[in-house]
């Protein structure tokens, strides 16, 4: 159950850090407001002309107070700025000059300054954020409900070979009884449970209320109409299979749950002039698990683009030489940047201006003082989105692999690793057999099943470390690296035997295939393409001597 309650607790070090920041924000106050109060005595003695100036500048420091106060945790004194601000306006819009208003307002500014700055009780800040639990990497648990004892024993053992820990359950007491002692990491569960006293959805609809977080649902059923799908999304389900059930499509499924859940760190790249809040930001990200880059020179944004290559770029509106919405422009008008979403934050309320500045360029807006946890929220979603998107333009759409020529550059990157750390690597050439065939008397959709099952059979089995591509339609190359030749063609092997008991189902009826593979080490005296070669001749010979098999290279 543990990773289900590590959830809420900011850590420690997080909240040490954000208190650090917190006190040097009132430290800043300190400073700033005597100043407000200063420029207000200003304004009084200034005459008609120097007036809207000295104000205007009095408005912009409120506006930055506005969005930053509480974001701090001073939520009072921003909620004063941010009306200071308003009142700044309307004089300055309306050219009120009337000098009751204007005494009105000083007197206001004069309090503000002169006001020791006061935190908000502990608990009341809206600096606490519900961290996003990142579950464990490792083997995946997966629990089966399904009452064919047949079919469920066969998914087991098919998940199993994928590289999960499946257990199956034929009835709804056994289910319960091993979530009680450990919850999976995703359930799989069968609509029509005969001899219970509910079907599988209602089971399942219960069962997500009593956890803290729902888990991950896939559910299988005879029927699959809109009715169903309804409620099977109510339940929680990400995927709904109609039986005889594909399990290899399936899986896909799962390994997308997981891909989502257990992926590299978000990167979020923060552009505030503000260096205080940037750091806040930035902190806050970071403690929910994302890489954080900071910009505080717009010039220098395409350095950071390039260097970083964030998801996410979280975009302050005001800043001194180059406004936000510019900003933004200035980075759509490259094609190759359109992809990354734009968030832009910024004490602006005003509704008009926010549109205006989406309309202009930008995908979102957050408004300050920002609680920690509408900002995490706000950047994981987009984040996350974002990924899913890149991954489907990047990646081979079939597989969700790398695409041949990225897989090539890895190879070379890899050996030229290899060389400095003098850790040698190895590099798979694998190719299904037959595989006309399995077009010819199945149908090319049952082949690119059988491509698919064998991508996620190799993410599954292979290491994080390890690089892996689509290099053609039914040929695969890896690139492990730290791995002597004899060790990768063990792990090839234990893929190669897996692979051999999948069970494909086409037209009503079962198929299994087989694959080969040829293997290379990295050495000095072999650029990339020589080795990728060597590879491949490993894996002709592997196919002349019968195929089903892994040849090391000569
Ligand atoms: P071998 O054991 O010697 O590798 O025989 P093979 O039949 O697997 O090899 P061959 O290279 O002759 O045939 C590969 C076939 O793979 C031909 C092609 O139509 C098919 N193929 C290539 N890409 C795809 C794809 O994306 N989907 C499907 N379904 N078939 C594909
Ligand atoms: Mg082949
Ligand atoms: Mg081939």
């Amino acid at each position: 159950m543990d990773k289900h309650e590590e959830g809420n607790a900011i850590p420690e070090a997080l909240r040490k850090h954000l208190e650090q920041l917190g006190e040097q924000f009132a430290e800043r106050l300190r400073r700033e407001l005597p100043q407000l109060a200063e420029q207000a005595e200003r304004l009084l003695e200034a005459d008609e002309t120097q007036r809207p100036c000295l104000l205007q500048a009095v408005r912009e420091q409120l506006h930055r107070l506005a969005g930053s106060a509480g974001t701090f945790g001073f939520s009072q004194l921003g909620q004063q700025a941010r009306e200071l601000e308003q009142q700044s306006d309307l004089w300055l819009e309306r050219q009120q000059q009337q000098r009751q208003a204007l005494l009105e307002l000083v007197t206001a500014l004069r309090q503000l300054g002169s006001q020791p700055p006061s935190a908000d009780a502990p608990g009341a800040q809206p600096g606490r954020a519900s961290w996003v639990p990142r579950s464990e990497s490792g083997t995946q648990r997966i629990y089966i409900l399904e009452s064919e004892v047949e079919v469920g024993e066969s998914m087991r053992q098919t998940l199993d070979n994928f590289g999960y820990r499946a257990e199956h359950f034929d009835s709804i007491a056994g289910l319960d009884a091993a979530l009680r002692e450990q919850l999976p990491d995703a359930l799989i569960i069968d609509v029509k449970l005969p001899g219970e006293t509910c079907d599988g959805l209602e089971y399942a609809a219960a069962l997500q209320q009593r956890l803290d977080e729902p888990l991950p649902l896939l559910v299988l059923t005879q029927h699959d109409n809109f009715a169903t799908q309804l409620q099977a999304v109510r339940a929680g389900a990400l995927g709904l299979f109609t039986k005889p059930v594909d399990i290899p499509q399936l899986e896909s499924r799962l390994e997308r749950c997981f891909a989502q859940q257990n992926g590299a760190p978000y990167r979020v790249l923060v552009v505030d002039d503000d260096q205080d809040l940037a750091s806040r930001y930035s902190l806050v990200l970071r403690g929910a698990g994302m890489l954080v880059e900071v910009v505080r020179d717009p010039a220098q944004i395409f350095a950071h683009l390039q260097s970083f290559n964030p998801e996410v770029v979280l975009l302050d509106v005001n800043m001194p030489d180059c406004s936000g919405p510019e900003l933004a422009q200035v980075i759509r008008c490259n094609d190759e940047w359109l992809r990354i979403p734009i968030i832009y934050l910024s004490a602006e309320t005003d509704i008009a201006k926010q549109f205006n500045a989406l309309i202009k360029a930008g995908d979102d807006f957050v408004t300050k003082p920002i609680s920690d946890h509408a900002l995490v929220t706000t950047v994981f979603s987009r984040a996350q989105r974002a990924r899913l998107l890149s991954n489907a333009l990047a990646r081979d759409s079939l597989t969700g692999l790398l695409k041949h020529s990225d897989i090539k550059e890895q190879v070379a990157l890899e050996l030229e690793r290899s060389l400095r750390s003098g850790q040698r690597a190895s590099v798979v050439m694998l190719d299904i057999d037959h595989f006309k065939q399995v077009n010819d008397s199945h149908g090319h959709a049952a082949g690119d099943n059988v491509i698919r099952a064998l991508a996620n059979l190799l993410r599954q089995r292979l290491r994080r470390v390890d690089s892996l591509g689509r290099y053609g339609g039914e040929e695969f190359l890896a690139v492990l690296p730290d791995c002597v030749p004899e060790q990768a063609k063990l792990i090839v092997d234990e893929i190669r035997e897996r692979f051999a008991e999948l069970r494909f189902i086409a037209g009503g009826g079962e198929f299994s295939c087989t694959l080969s593979a040829g293997i290379a080490g990295t050495d000095v005296h072999h650029d990339a393409e020589q080795l990728r070669e060597r590879a491949d001749k490993a894996l002709y010979a592997a196919k002349h001597g019968g195929r089903n098999q892994v040849r090391l290279a000569s």
